[in-house]
C-alpha cells in the first residue's frame, strides 16, 4: 500500500511534486494559498483541502513546497503540528532551515530538511538525474525514503538540518560561477563572425573537461598540502592573466566577471603560492 501524504505549495515545483506522487499511486492531499492552482490537480486525483490547518490534519506525512521561509509561518499558522513528520522542500538558508526544525520539534513535529537539486521538468523522471539533499534525524528519512524518492532521487547529508540547504546553495553557487564564466566567454566571441552555436558545444566539453579539477582541489584542502598533485602552477596561471585581460580589452568586453577570481589568483601568488594551482584561493574567501 503506497504511503498517503499532504503537499502544500501548489507552484511550478509543486504541481510537478504533486503529480509524481499521484502517478506513482500515492494518495494525496492537497493545499494551495491561490485555490485556483489546485483545480488541475484535483482532476488528477488529489484530494483539495480548504485550509492548510485541514491538508496538515488529514496525513502524518506533510511536504512544504512554498516560496520562501517567511510563507511558511503564514501557511501553518494555524496549523496543528503535533506528531506530524514535516518535509520542507523550500529553498532556505542553513540557519532557516536550523531555526524551522526548532520550531517544529517545539510543535512537537518530526523535521527535515531538503535541496531541490533539480528544475520541474526533472521530477518524476528519473532518468533526468535530478535528486534532492534530505537532512535532518536519519530515522525520520529512512522511514519516508520511499515515498520521497518517488518525483526524484534522495541524497541524505546528515543530521545537521543545515547540510541540505547548505549543500544545495553551494552546487548552485559553482553554477552560478560556471554561469558567469560562460557569459565572459560568450562576450569575448559576439562581434565576431563566430556562431555561438558552433561555440557552445565546445564550451559545453571544455567545462566538462574541466569539471573533474574540483576532486585535485579537494584532496589538496583535505590533505592541507596545496603544492601536492599540482597540474598548473599558480606562477604560470597569473603570468597569463594579462593576456585574458588584454583580449577582454581589445573585444570590447567589460572583465567585471572574470576579474575578481584574477585578483585573488594574484593575490595567493604575492603571499607565497607560486608552486600552487588554484586551491589556495579558497582560503582567501574566507572571512
Ligand atoms: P512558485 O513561485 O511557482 O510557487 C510558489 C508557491 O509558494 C505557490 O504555491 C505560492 O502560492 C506559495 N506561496 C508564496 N507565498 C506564500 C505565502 N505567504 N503563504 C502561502 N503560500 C505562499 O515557486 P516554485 O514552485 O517554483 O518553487 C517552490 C520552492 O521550490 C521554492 O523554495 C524554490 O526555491 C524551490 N525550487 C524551485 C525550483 C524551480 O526550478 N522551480 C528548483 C529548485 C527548488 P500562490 O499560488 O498562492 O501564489
Amino acid at each position: 500500500k503506497k504511503t498517503s501524504l499532504t503537499l502544500l505549495g501548489l507552484g511550478a515545483m509543486g504541481t510537478a511534486l504533486a503529480r509524481a506522487w499521484l502517478a506513482a499511486g500515492h494518495p494525496l492531499t492537497v493545499w494551495n494559498r491561490t485555490p485556483a492552482r489546485a483545480a488541475a490537480l484535483a482532476d488528477a486525483g488529489a484530494r483539495v483541502a480548504d485550509s492548510a490547518a485541514d491538508a496538515v490534519a488529514a496525513n502524518g506525512l506533510v511536504v512544504l513546497c512554498l516560496l520562501d521561509d517567511a510563507s511558511l509561518d503564514q501557511a501553518l499558522a494555524g496549523a496543528d503540528l503535533t506528531g506530524k513528520d514535516l518535509v520542507n522542500l523550500t529553498t532556505c538558508t542553513p540557519a532557516e532551515a536550523r531555526a524551522r526544525a526548532a520550531w517544529a520539534e517545539g510543535r512537537g513535529a518530526r523535521y527535515l530538511d531538503g535541496g531541490i537539486m533539480a528544475v520541474p521538468p526533472m521530477i518524476g523522471r528519473p532518468q533526468a538525474g535530478g535528486y534532492v539533499f534530505y537532512s535532518g534525524p536519519r530515522a525520520v528519512f529512512e522511514e519516508h525514503r520511499h515515498t520521497l524518492g518517488v518525483p526524484a532521487g534522495t541524497t541524505y547529508v546528515g543530521e545537521d538540518t543545515g547540510f541540505a540547504a547548505l549543500h544545495d546553495v553551494a552546487l548552485l553557487s559553482a553554477m552560478y560561477g560556471m554561469f558567469a564564466g560562460a557569459a565572459h566567454a560568450f562576450a569575448l566571441i559576439r562581434e565576431e563572425d563566430i556562431d555561438p552555436t558552433v561555440f557552445a558545444p565546445l564550451l559545453a566539453d571544455w567545462l566538462v573537461a574541466m569539471a573533474p579539477s574540483v576532486h585535485l582541489t579537494a584532496a589538496q584542502l583535505s590533505g592541507g598540502d596545496y603544492t601536492k598533485g599540482v597540474v598548473s602552477r599558480l606562477a604560470m596561471q597569473v603570468a597569463g592573466v594579462p593576456t585574458f585581460l588584454r583580449t577582454a580589452e581589445q573585444q570590447g568586453v567589460d572583465p567585471q566577471l572574470i576579474a575578481p577570481y584574477f585578483a585573488l589568483m594574484r593575490r595567493r601568488l604575492a603571499e607565497g603560492g607560486e608552486d600552487e594551482d588554484l586551491t589556495g584561493v579558497v582560503d582567501l574567501l574566507r572571512r
